[in-house]
């Protein structure tokens, strides 16, 4: 049974103080907080800060960072190391976001770099795969997601226990546009990706490995789209910097 899995990426917002009033307000039963995970990945500036207040306050929320780069030291200018990670309190990263690869260019390889390197470290990597509405149109989203996933994740298999990452699939379309894709054409792309894991790598691993849909996801859409067998779980964007609506999101109805 794959736990479900809610991500909030909080992309370039958040200072303390709204990080303080998410961490006040931010509430789940304690029933479902056994069932459910509830993350939020947050600016580097903001870890040490949650770690420390949200630790205390708000434990069920646990934190990760929304970039790294794969190498562990050195002349890196402004980069961020998995061990500088640890160090604040993260225990998961994002990696792969379209908007990471289409502002600074960053590639399978790359993202396949960095989600070595987290492993390395025991950092969960959250890798993001998700096609354009042109690539949507033309009819390859398959092609196109099935090529980041061969890329950035099973090409690390044999190599890496890759059993306890977690992917997540969200079309570019539907990021921070309020257009969400249908339950089914989300469902679709994560069945997908889901026999990729498993004709790839094992099925063990494609049963384990919780994969998520992102792309406007919001307290009217979730219970629909958790509905789905395949959707363990959402990266929210948006409606994760509001408490009120990232704990309707965490406490979705099964
Ligand atoms: C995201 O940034 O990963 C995302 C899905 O954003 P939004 O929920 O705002 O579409």
């Amino acid at each position: 049974m794959r736990k479900p899995f809610m991500a909030g990426n909080w992309k370039m917002n958040g200072t303390k103080s709204t990080a303080k009033e998410f961490i006040d307000n931010f509430s789940l039963s304690a029933e479902l907080a056994e069932k459910r995970q509830v993350v939020i990945c947050m600016p580097f500036t903001l870890l040490p800060f949650w770690s420390e207040y949200g630790g205390e306050k708000n434990p069920v929320i646990e934190i990760g960072a929304e970039n790294v780069y794969p190498e562990p030291k050195g002349a890196y200018t402004g980069e961020i190391s998995v061990d500088m990670l640890k160090d604040t309190g993260a225990a998961y990263c994002i990696i792969g976001h379209s908007e990471r690869r289409e502002y600074f260019s960053e590639s399978d390889e790359f993202v396949n770099r960095k989600m070595n390197a987290l492993l390395d470290g025991g950092i969960v990597p959250i890798v993001c795969v998700g096609e354009t509405l042109e690539e949507r149109e033309k009819g390859i989203t398959q092609q196109v997601v099935g090529k980041q996933i061969a890329q950035s994740v099973i090409a690390s298999a044999g190599e890496k226990d890759l059993s306890g990452i977690v992917v997540a699939y969200e079309p570019i379309w539907a990021i921070g546009t309020g257009k969400t894709a249908t339950s089914e054409q989300a469902e679709e792309v994560c069945a997908f990706i889901r026999s990729e894991l498993d004709r790839c790598i094992s099925t063990a691993a494609a049963d384990s490995i919780r994969i998520l849909y992102g792309g406007s996801m919001k307290p009217a859409n979730v219970d629909e789209l958790m509905s789905k067998p395949n959707i363990d779980g959402g990266l929210v964007g948006g409606a994760s910097l509001n408490a009120a609506d990232f704990s309707r999101i965490a406490a979705f109805e099964e």
